[in-house]
């Protein structure tokens, strides 16, 4: 089979703080890196146990350029580098049969739930299709579920399994860790969430069959909380977007990956706002 691999790094076992997670800190990203790289491997080895899989791992954290090379097989190849027009689904089309998002993380403004936040917290307050509260996992999910690709296995802590098996109940959760507030979990060890993911890859690709494509259908609304006003005065100069208070934006588009395309680049573009130097 082809697998997708979106990989994140909140999500990833023992991490509990944005310091873990920033490539400009010298001293703890270098060690969380690692552990992130070997949970994408974990994930590889474990759906390889069930089936061969020719891998694109798309990086998509940060500034995506994360990974370590020497950690993953020598066969899959590897999306790296910032910035990536399509961000955590670059790389994502029809070819695929399945995809894991390891190491991600629950949404914006969801209790006990480590370092959740939804693509820019600086940026986004808030992401809703047609009334639906939505996490990068469901985003993702359905920019994917366009091409038919079903979301096979996540991994990261209870909040985002919890949600997850509402919205994605086919696909398989590797649970690491559980949050106990936004800066702190309750994790498994390193070595322990490796080979909780190995095997829940394992099984997420042995019932593969039983999995969907997660979508929405036909035309949709885009509403986004922007993080501040002055994000929301740049978002609403793009085409299309009104603006009913705010920090509120409204998209009609007549199928979801515009909608998707266009909550993209209204974060590009309200990053100009909030990046202000
Ligand atoms: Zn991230």
């Amino acid at each position: 089979m082809r697998l997708y691999i979106s990989c994140d790094m909140e999500g990833t076992a023992g991490v509990c703080s944005w310091e873990q997670c920033d490539p400009n800190n010298a001293n703890e990203y270098p060690i969380y890196r690692r552990l992130m790289s070997r949970e994408v491997r974990a994930a590889i080895d474990g759906a390889r146990a069930a089936e061969p899989c020719e891998v694109l791992v798309n990086d998509a954290h940060s500034r995506m350029h994360n990974l370590l090379f020497d950690e993953l097989p020598d066969d899959v190849r590897v999306l790296s580098g910032y910035r990536k027009a399509l961000s955590m689904v670059q790389g994502a089309d029809e070819g695929f049969d399945g995809a894991f998002f390891t190491g991600y993380h629950a949404g914006i403004g969801v209790e006990r739930a480590v370092l959740a936040h939804t693509y820019s917290p600086n940026v986004l307050y808030g992401v809703r299709i047609d009334g639906m509260e939505c996490d990068e996992t469901l985003l993702n999910a359905a920019y994917l579920g366009e091409f038919g690709v079903p979301v096979l296995l996540v991994s990261g802590d209870e909040a985002l399994c919890v949600s997850t098996r509402k919205h994605l109940p086919w696909a398989r959760c590797a649970q690491v860790k559980r949050s106990t507030d936004y800066y702190s979990a309750d994790s498994m060890t390193p070595a322990a969430a490796l080979a909780l993911i190995a095997e829940t890859a394992r099984e997420a690709v042995w019932h593969r069959a039983e999995a969907r494509p997660f979508r929405f259908d036909g035309s949709v609304t885009l509403e986004i909380e922007a993080a501040s006003v002055e994000c929301a005065d740049y978002m609403a100069l793009i085409p299309g977007f009104t603006r009913p208070s705010g920090r509120s934006l409204r998209f009609q588009a007549p199928r979801y990956i515009l909608a998707f395309q266009a909550l993209i680049a209204a974060m590009r573009i309200g990053r100009a706002a909030a990046d202000r130097a």
